[in-house]
């Protein structure tokens, strides 16, 4: 079987910009804005497109305030339609029904917005992420957006069941797919938060969504900007497996062995990184 899928897109599927500089982004001026993104995968498999989380959808640029006035009014999500998924796939030539598989690094208010954009495709997900987005504790009420999952998506819950992938937990999906895609679960941030490993010429691409914030915390000595750091430590549901997993990853960068590209959602760096080599 072909391992490899034909194409790996890197698109920014939103764009936030905080007041907070320096603090937030790492870089420019201490009180300047920060800008940060929604990096998501679209996969070209030979069945069909694969995206990895969706950044926010149509409704939510055409109304920011359905992402919860808290989270508008600290977040400046910016009212950007072109940036959608769906916009996306459509600009790469594709139809929105192409995409056939979503699969979801967790369901918070910034990665899930495009769901409603793609009805008719199957949503791959943690169960345990699936159960806290549907039954919220009042902590967590404020990160899930009921009108995302408002038109009854095809979901798919996954358990890990004992495999292993460079000493973490794995569950691999698509088994039939030409596209090989694990689930890689890193407990923290929410309940059912997972990285999503895809493999591409020869090598692993993991999306670690929102288990670190800063391309910095991959680095050793790692750097996060306090504000992002203090950020992380308040919005973790398990701040204590957060952090223990965020060193987990660090040593996984630090593999020279390994042969696998970190990623995470928010940090416009990394995306500029990919899209300046693939000429975009
Ligand atoms: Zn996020």
């Amino acid at each position: 079987m072909n391992t490899s899928p034909r194409a790996l897109h890197h698109i920014g599927c939103g764009t936030m910009c905080l007041h907070g500089g320096r603090l937030i982004s790492g870089a420019g001026s201490l009180l300047g804005t920060a800008r940060i993104i929604c990096h998501c995968l679209l996969v070209e498999g030979a069945e069909g497109l694969v995206l990895v989380d969706t950044g926010f959808g149509l409704d939510d640029m055409r109304n920011t305030r359905q992402l919860g006035l808290i989270f508008d009014t600290l977040f400046r999500p910016q009212a950007r339609e072109a940036e959608t998924a769906i916009e996306q796939v459509r600009a790469l030539g594709f139809a929105p029904e192409d995409v056939r598989h979503i699969i979801a690094t967790h369901l918070d208010v910034d990665h899930a917005g495009g769901l409603p954009d793609f009805p008719d495709a199957q949503v791959h997900v943690l169960g345990r992420e699936l159960k806290a987005a549907m039954h919220p504790s009042w902590r967590e009420r404020q990160r899930y957006v009921a009108a995302h999952w408002a038109h009854g998506p095809d979901w798919v819950q996954h358990e890990p069941e004992g495999d292993e992938w460079l000493g973490f937990e794995s569950v691999r999906i698509l088994p039939d797919s030409d596209a090989e895609i694990l689930l890689v679960p890193l407990i923290g941030h929410t309940r059912g938060h997972t990285a999503v490993a895809v493999k591409h010429d020869g090598r692993w691409v993991l999306h670690c969504g929102d288990a670190y914030f800063h391309h910095g915390e991959m680095q050793t000595p790692a750097y996060c900007p306090p504000v992002l750091g203090a950020f992380q430590n308040l919005s973790s549901i398990d701040n204590a497996a957060r952090r223990q997993n965020s060193e987990r990853l660090r040593e996984l960068a630090r593999r020279s062995d390994a042969e696998v590209e970190l990623l995470c959602s928010h940090d416009p760096a990394t995306l500029a990184r990919y899209q300046d080599s693939a000429g975009a």
